[in-house]
């Protein structure tokens, strides 16, 4: 896993509007981090100026010494946001051993079954996503983005398209998935309780201009 640095980190959009300002903060190494802040504050801007999806208008990030992109082609990088955008037409297990492909990782056959039944699936590798419940759907994109090992985890609001219950139970079994398998994670959410429950730091952002207004290590271990 990567350290995460933005330094004087910023982005300006084309009409003037100000999402992420002049923004300093380091991501330990392994940890995972949430993002917390009202709607439009500049969260997923951030997130994407980490991912290297979006170029900042000020200042850099840096994801162990290097640019993102450098990421992208050595550490790994895996992303899973709101909408799962598994493939329709291959099976939980197509999708996680085409993800191993793209990112020219050998295929482990016993190791894609043990991340199907970590994130609670056992059973349903063989299943397409249409017949899939939203939150079955949700776990399996997760398995998909662990799969390629990545030193790098980002995700966007990934229970967003969950029920409460849902979101409950994901919440109770993720810190478990995580702690098998150690990766910088930064998790962007609205809901407080998801954060704290998920995240060994919580970061609450200002309304837009994004700027860090709290800073809260979760230092219980975690459910
Ligand atoms: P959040 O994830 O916290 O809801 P976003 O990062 O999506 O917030 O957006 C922050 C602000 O930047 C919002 O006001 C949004 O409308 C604006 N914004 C986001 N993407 C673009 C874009 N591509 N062009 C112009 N404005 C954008
Ligand atoms: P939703 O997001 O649609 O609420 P859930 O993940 O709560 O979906 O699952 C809804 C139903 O799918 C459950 O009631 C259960 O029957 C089935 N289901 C979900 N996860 C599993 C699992 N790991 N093994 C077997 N069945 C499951």
């Amino acid at each position: 896993p990567a350290q995460i640095v933005c330094t004087g980190l910023g982005k300006t959009f084309g009409g003037g509007t100000e999402a992420v300002q002049a923004l300093d903060l380091t991501l330990a190494a392994g940890q995972t981090t949430a993002l917390v802040g009202p709607s439009g504050c500049g969260k997923s801007t951030l997130l994407r100026m980490i991912a290297g999806l979006e170029e900042p208008s000020f200042g850099t990030v840096t994801i162990g010494g290097a640019p993102p992109s450098e990421t992208l082609r050595h550490a790994g990088l895996s992303v899973a946001f709101q909408d799962p955008s598994l493939l329709p037409w291959r099976s939980v297990r197509g999708n996680i051993e085409l993800a191993l492909r793209l990112a020219r990782r050998p295929v482990d056959v016993a190791a894609v079954e043990a991340l199907i039944a970590l994130v609670g699936l056992d059973g349903f590798g063989d299943t397409k996503p249409a017949e899939l419940s939203g939150g079955m759907r949700q776990r399996a994109a997760i398995a998909r983005a662990l799969a390629t090992k990545p030193g790098l985890l980002l995700l966007d609001e990934p229970f967003g398209a969950v029920d409460e219950l849902t979101r409950q139970q994901l919440a109770q079994d993720l810190p478990r998935i995580w702690e098998a398998q150690r990766t910088t994670t930064v998790l962007v959410t609205h809901s407080v309780s998801e954060a704290v429950l998920l995240s060994d730091r919580v970061i609450v952002l200002s309304p837009r201009p994004a700027q860090i207004v709290a800073d809260i290590d979760i230092p219980l271990p975690r459910p």
